[in-house]
């Protein structure tokens, strides 16, 4: 039997570990379906694959990197988890090629017993690390298994597959398609793209580092340090354009408009690619390349929706068939904002998947009530959009182990949130989102569900979120233990040593 026991090795698993192993706590296991870590960054191995959020900021806050570019691509991202790993020795406690089917939770014994397809593990702790973005999403479209040629997902790219020559559909424009058609068009014969929602696209403006730089920071990683933090205070500031509709929005938009003007000369393409909604409600494009990417001779936007898929290409609903070799689906995840993507049975057999049906909830996004001793990293409405979303998972992170150390060092045998505390606090952040972009910026996104509720997102700065994690109010729990005890004198564990980001 474990004390911790934590599913996933992307970002946030890896994550979790090293900060239980600093805490003391080495009896922990880590499952990994796959049979190398990574997650979402080792899956998405397509062409462009980078990150959309400057490296400096979307990396662990404990361990600077000499990043190459501003905005690190994916096998750059990947050869740094894989250093991490191996620099912090977590890998001896991932065991790989075991998928979590199922867990269910002993009330009398305050234990999880965790369903793979290796057998069941024993653990008291669970954290939830399995990712947002981790299976990917084919489109619901009439025919598409019925198509002659290859249909590739961006999040399970065959590399083998010679795209040179070939008509390619694309369907999707979101933001793994701005980084795929560029190089797309570079290879193939022909790229149509099938856009259903023109998005807002910004320049991203991809600098080297140069060498005199990194050497800079290698010798001062102080320096480094200042630049993140820099760029933290940035983004935070961007909060107030893109998570809630104000004068910013606009003048972000503008700045989009202007874009798209001098980049694309053709009135009736510009038409086409005019996005209709605030931005900021889906999530931002930043491409130099996109835009001149789809204004090249071989590549042709169609933004008529999609009637049916046929053995030979794309049929849009005016009824023109496009003829294609393959067919490329950038259209997303099977983001979990209802069900999770395993069954999870808390206390007196109440599911979470029944729970969670028509959207996911919990408190602070970590806990959630009914379900004792088990924790989550990118959990419900835990997302951001307009900062890195490491900054969320660190502040999870040590919220989960700070709670984990706490039921070690006071012996509980289970902890549980309070559901008027979750109720509260979901009442709090359901009408902070009604203003938000996302909920009114008028558009569809995966941020939501089919009945418009916001499951992902977290209504406002960053450092409001570490905060609101850094205070951890142990009256919002109940245990099977001396929580009186594990309260003591303060009502407020307060966590502000383990800050990041200050
Ligand atoms: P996405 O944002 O969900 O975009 C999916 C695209 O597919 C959208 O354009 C969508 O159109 C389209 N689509 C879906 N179903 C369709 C259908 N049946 N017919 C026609 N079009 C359809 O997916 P993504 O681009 O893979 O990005 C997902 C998330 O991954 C992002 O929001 C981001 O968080 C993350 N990501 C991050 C990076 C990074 O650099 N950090 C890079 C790539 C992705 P609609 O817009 O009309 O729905």
């Amino acid at each position: 039997m474990y004390t911790a026991l934590v599913i996933g090795a992307g970002f946030s698993g890896i994550g979790a570990a090293i900060e239980l192993r600093r805490r003391g706590i080495d009896d922990f296991v880590v499952l990994e379906r796959a049979q190398e870590v990574g997650g979402t960054w080792r899956d998405n191995v397509y062409p462009g694959v980078a990150c959309d959020v400057p490296s400096l900021l979307y990396s662990y806050s404990f361990e600077p990197a000499p990043w190459s570019k501003l905005y690190a691509d994916g096998a750059e991202i990947q050869q740094y988890i894989r250093h991490v790993v191996d620099k912090y020795d977590v890998r001896r406690f991932v065991r790989f090629g075991h998928d979590v089917s199922s867990m269910t939770f002993d009330d009398a014994e305050g234990i999880w017993t965790v369903t793979t397809n290796q057998g069941q593990l024993r653990a008291k702790n669970v954290i939830a690390s399995y990712g947002p973005l981790a299976n990917p999403s084919l489109p619901s479209i009439d025919g598409l298994e019925d198509f002659g040629g290859d249909v590739i997902h961006s999040a399970a790219w065959d590399r083998n597959h010679d795209f040179s020559g070939q008509t390619v559909a694309v369907i999707g424009t979101g933001s793994t398609a701005v980084q795929l058609i560029p190089e797309l068009v570079k290879v193939a014969g022909k790229v149509v793209v099938f856009q259903r929602t023109a998005g807002w696209v910004l320049p991203r403006g991809n600098l080297r580092t140069p060498p005199r730089v990194l050497r800079f920071f290698g010798r001062f990683p102080f320096a480094q340090g200042l630049v993140r933090a820099g760029l933290f205070r940035a983004t935070e500031l961007s909060a107030l354009a893109l998570v809630w509709n104000t004068v910013l929005t606009s003048v972000v938009a503008l700045a989009g408009k202007l874009f798209l003007r001098r980049e694309v000369r053709d009135p009736w393409l510009r038409r086409l690619l005019t996005p209709r909604f605030r931005p900021g409600c889906k999530r931002m494009l930043v491409s130099d390349d996109y835009l001149k990417a789809l204004q090249a001779e071989n590549c042709q936007v169609i933004a008529w929706p999609i009637a049916r898929i046929g053995d030979n290409g794309v049929m849009t609903c005016e009824g023109v068939e496009h003829l294609a070799d393959a067919i490329v689906c950038a259209t997303g995840y099977e983001v979990t904002k209802a069900a999770p993507p395993i069954d999870i049975v808390g206390r007196n057999g109440k599911s979470l998947n029944a729970d969670w049906a028509r959207g996911a909830f919990a408190y602070k996004s970590v806990s959630v009530a009914g379900y004792p001793n088990l924790f989550f990293t990118f959990g419900p409405n835990a997302g951001p959009g307009h900062t890195s979303a490491l900054v969320y998972m660190e502040a999870q992170i040590q919220y989960a182990a700070e709670l984990i150390s706490l039921m070690v060092k006071r012996k509980l045998t289970w902890l549980e949130v309070d559901a008027k505390a979750q109720a509260d606090y979901n009442e709090w952040l359901q009408h902070r989102l009604e203003k938000s972009t996302w909920n009114s910026g008028g558009c569809d996104s995966w941020y939501l569900t089919e009945d418009g509720f916001n499951a992902t997102m977290f209504p406002g700065f960053a450092t409001t979120y570490q905060k609101l994690l850094r205070d951890i109010d142990l009256h919002h729990y109940r245990a099977a233990g001396d929580l009186e005890l594990a309260i003591g004198g303060p009502r407020t564990a307060d966590l502000r040593s383990h800050a990041v980001n200050r």
